[in-house]
């Protein structure tokens, strides 16, 4: 370089700014800042720390910063590059796809917290010797199935070639990935590659966790938010330094610079939480996918209900599939009756594709527990077996409505009702916790009498101790899990044997293996269709196909009930059946006249405040532009299906279109102008791929 006047460096700060800032590198620091560095630099008359994106000779500098009087970078730290070449990538991919301010997307990367190393202890083992502790003996116990071989022969061959192919691994429940996934990191790891294993939600894998520990003892390290964040620093930069090579972790662990890193493994890959929903919003799935295409890395996806957009890709040839398509050792998949709520008969019907439908029995109006599943739920116990309820609605009731006026509970800041929660006295709301004394009288009429609509886990509960008083009992949701530690106590005490029947909401549907449960019990199967959301029956199918995929995995053969009041729709239809194909074939035929995704790509711009009419305002005029110039198809303004949040309206314009290069072109556009017209009263988001609609 030949730079008159030295060099200059482009820094991204960690806050919402658009673009990167110029500072001029000082003579003592010439030579020795490369991108990646993090500096301290001052900022609005106080310093900050940044990530150099780029150096180069003042002579270059963007025409904007040319001839300004530059501010000096006054410092280096640490000394070595703590954004590896591939995070600087991927982050900068971040920025521009999921348009955030390139800070953010480094800060969502490399949190200030963890960006400096620690100071290492004299004496600690050196690198190689944690890489050397030997796998435990047992692990290898297992003899393959037929399926699994083929799929590892052929996931270690990619690895052999470093090819950096994508397979879905498409397997039933209890079709035995996890086993997969175990053998093609073990594969990686003795070759020398790195390993990354994603999982939807820490707290919800902890079995999985159980099992690599038990299999790579201390060669794996765990990364997610709930550690704490000396510990977290620790685990990362352990990576960056390669002591450790294989990382298991949530959704923020696709940032860990591990070395060489060889293989991505993404479990469930369909689950939404894979979402960030705040800025920067990314899909830790699809950033996962971008990441293994800069190291060109081999990754797994895996899922039994693949999303739809993942499936298409199979099919369509972008990734290679590998089907496990029987449970392990020939496991039949369980029996799934049908009981039809609309109907107080016992009579079974067998469909014609081989589902029993009956009715739901002679039971009180207001029990959640049809006579058939009190049935089971007694043989269950009798048979000393363990039963799963699922039931997505936590709380008591869903909404309390005065009997006389019809008055009804709503939050003051939020468009919801509030749902009664009996064991702690009150109504709450689910979206800002506003919770309210329950009362003896009507607030609108003085009225005393008040029914209790819908159905919640609380009730659930209820209803068992009333009908089934010796059953041993756990509730798994958020409210009976948010002390630290009592999901993982749960989890335990369930597998343990020490309780017979396990109630819970989604978080019971989400990958356990309870070989013990015999039975499944859904206590509502037809809540998530009905939201106001385009996938509302990818969610539905995948939850009910996930939560009867628990039962008969031990020697026992399974049994599902599903509750419905739509025993012949076809999404219960698909899901009890575990026919994915039906599924997606049906599901796609509904999306292709809409344009929804994977179809074309969808974006949603949001926009909030506490002031509705200059929320419309701001919307429709945003939309009227969009609609002139954007060349994409718009749906809205509209009010968001949850129209007001915590006090703030919120509005939405949906953008689709076949090309994801021209709708990132249009969402920097918005958000530019957004930043010129100043936010006056309202928030203008951007929302790539949501992952809900809501
Ligand atoms: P999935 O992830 O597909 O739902 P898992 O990997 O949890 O399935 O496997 C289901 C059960 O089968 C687990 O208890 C697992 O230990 C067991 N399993 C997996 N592979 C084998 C095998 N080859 N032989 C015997 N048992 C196996
Ligand atoms: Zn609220």
């Amino acid at each position: 370089m030949d730079a008159p006047a030295g060099s200059v460096a482009q820094v991204a700060l960690p806050v919402a700014l658009a673009t990167p800032l110029t500072y001029s590198i000082p003579a003592d620091l010439e030579g020795r800042i490369t991108p990646g560095h993090r500096v301290k630099v001052p900022l609005r008359g106080r310093s900050a720390f940044g990530f150099v994106l780029s150096v180069g000779p003042a002579s270059e500098l963007p025409s904007d910063a040319a001839g300004m009087n530059l501010r000096e970078i006054s410092g280096l730290d640490p000394e070595e590059v703590v954004l590896t070449p591939d995070l600087l990538e991927l982050t900068k991919w971040i920025a521009t796809y999921y348009v955030a301010p390139i800070g953010q997307a480094i800060e969502a990367a490399v949190p200030r917290s963890i960006a400096r190393p620690p100071r290492t202890k004299k004496g600690e083992a050196p690198a190689q010797e944690d890489l050397a502790t030997h796998p435990d003996p047992r692990a290898h116990h297992l003899d393959l199935t037929e399926d699994q071989t083929r799929a590892v022969a052929r996931i270690e061959a990619s690895l052999n070639a470093r090819d950096g192919q994508t397979y879905l691994l498409h397997g039933v429940t209890a079709s035995g990935k996890t086993e997969v996934y175990l053998r093609a990191a073990e594969t990686a790891l003795d070759q020398g590659q790195g390993v990354l294993f994603l999982v939807p939600e820490i707290a919800l894998g902890t079995q999985i966790i159980g099992r690599i520990r038990e299999r790579f003892g201390e060669r794996a390290a765990e990364y997610h938010s709930q550690l704490k964040p000396a510990v977290r620093r620790k685990t990362w930069w352990d990576a960056r330094r390669g002591r450790v090579r294989f990382i298991v972790g949530a959704r923020s662990a696709v940032f860990l610079p591990v070395e060489n890193l060889g293989l991505i493994i993404i479990d469930e890959e369909h689950e939404p939480s894979y979402k960030q929903s705040e800025t920067p919003r990314y899909q830790g799935r699809d950033t996962a996918l971008m990441r293994a295409r800069i190291a060109g890395a081999v990754t797994i996806m895996g899922s039994a209900t693949p999303s739809l957009e993942s499936f298409t890709n199979a099919r369509s040839g972008k990734y290679t599939r590998i089907d496990l398509p029987q449970r392990i050792d020939a496991r039949p998949a369980p029996t799934v009756t049908l009981v039809d709520l609309r109907s107080r008969g016992t009579q079974t019907e067998e469909s014609p594709c081989g589902i029993a439908v009956r009715g739901g029995g002679d039971h009180a109006a207001r029990d959640p527990l049809s006579g058939y599943l009190l049935e089971r739920l007694q043989a269950v116990l009798a048979a000393e077996d363990q039963a799963i309820l699922f039931l997505n609605r936590r709380g008591f009731a869903t909404s309390v409505q005065c009997h006389d006026c019809g008055f009804v509970f709503d939050c003051p800041r939020c468009n919801v009702v509030l749902t009664h929660h009996s064991s702690e006295g009150c109504l709450r709301c689910h979206y800002c916790n506003h919770t309210l004394a329950v009362v003896a009288s009507c607030p609108d009429c003085q009225g005393n009498r008040f029914d209790f609509r819908g159905v919640g886990t609380q009730r659930v509960e209820a209803a068992i101790k009333e009908h089934l008083p010796e059953a041993r009992f756990l509730r798994m949701d958020l409210d009976s899990t948010r002390k630290r530690g009592e999901l993982a106590r749960i989890i335990k005490d369930f597998e343990a044997g020490d309780a017979d029947i396990l109630l819970g909401t989604q978080m019971v549907a989400k990958g356990f293996d309870f070989p013990r449960v015999t039975l499944v019990g859904v206590i509502n199967a037809d809540r998530e269709m009905g939201l106001p959301d385009f996938r509302g029956q990818e969610r539905a199918f995948q939850l009910l196909t996930q939560v009867a995929g628990r039962a008969g995995r031990g020697d026992k053969t399974g049994e599902v009930i599903f509750q419905t009041y739509m025993p012949e729709h076809h999404v219960i239809r698909a899901a009890a059946r575990q026919d994915y194909e039906s599924f997606w074939q049906q599901e796609m035929s509904e999306r292709e006249p809409l344009g929804y995704p994977p179809v074309s790509r969808l974006a949603n711009l949001l926009f909030d405040g506490p002031d509705e009419s200059a929320v419309i305002r701001r919307a429709t005029a945003e939309a009227d532009l969009l609609r002139s110039e954007s060349g994409l198809t718009l749906l809205g303004p509209a009010p968001m299906p949850l129209s007001r949040l915590k006090g703030q309206f919120r509005w939405h314009i949906t953008l689709l279109g076949p090309q994801v290069r021209r709708i990132t072109e249009v969402l920097h556009g918005v958000v530019r102008r957004a930043r010129e017209a100043g936010s006056r009263g309202v928030r203008v988001q951007v929302d790539m791929d949501p992952a809900s609609m809501l």
